[in-house]
């Protein structure tokens, strides 16, 4: 089933991207949790970090890589959370691979 992120990736829907090339996509989160809540995803169509097979291993230095330039350009390189939901009941939503970029204000401990 084709998920929201899809559509963004393939220009179906509409996003604030703040990072694109040929294998990534960043947009802004639609409901912010934090004053920064970036999305990072890849274009390839993974369903969750669980999901993600040795050939796809190397997207993720990628995201990392992109998320450190995320994090300067947004101001908020010394307190941020990058994480990735994996199931619903972990609180995924959309079953397109994606990792949260939050921060911008205090985060505190983990739920
Ligand atoms: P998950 O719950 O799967 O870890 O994260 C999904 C995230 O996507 C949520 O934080 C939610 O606010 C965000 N989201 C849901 N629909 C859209 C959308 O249409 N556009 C954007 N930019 N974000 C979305």
């Amino acid at each position: 089933m084709t998920t929201i992120f899809k559509k963004i990736i393939d220009g179906d829907l509409p996003s604030e991207k703040v990072f694109e090339n040929e294998r990534l996509l960043a947009i802004k989160d639609v409901n912010p949790a934090a004053p920064v809540h970036l999305l990072i995803m890849p274009k390839k169509e993974i369903t969750s970090i669980q999901e993600m097979s040795q050939e796809d291993f190397d997207l993720l230095s990628e995201i990392i890589k992109v998320a450190q330039n995320l994090a300067i350009e947004f101001g908020i390189s010394d307190n941020y959370r990058l994480l990735t939901n994996n199931g619903r009941l972990a609180g995924q939503s959309i079953f397109h691979l994606h990792f949260h970029l939050i921060g911008g204000r205090p985060l505190g401990p983990m739920a």
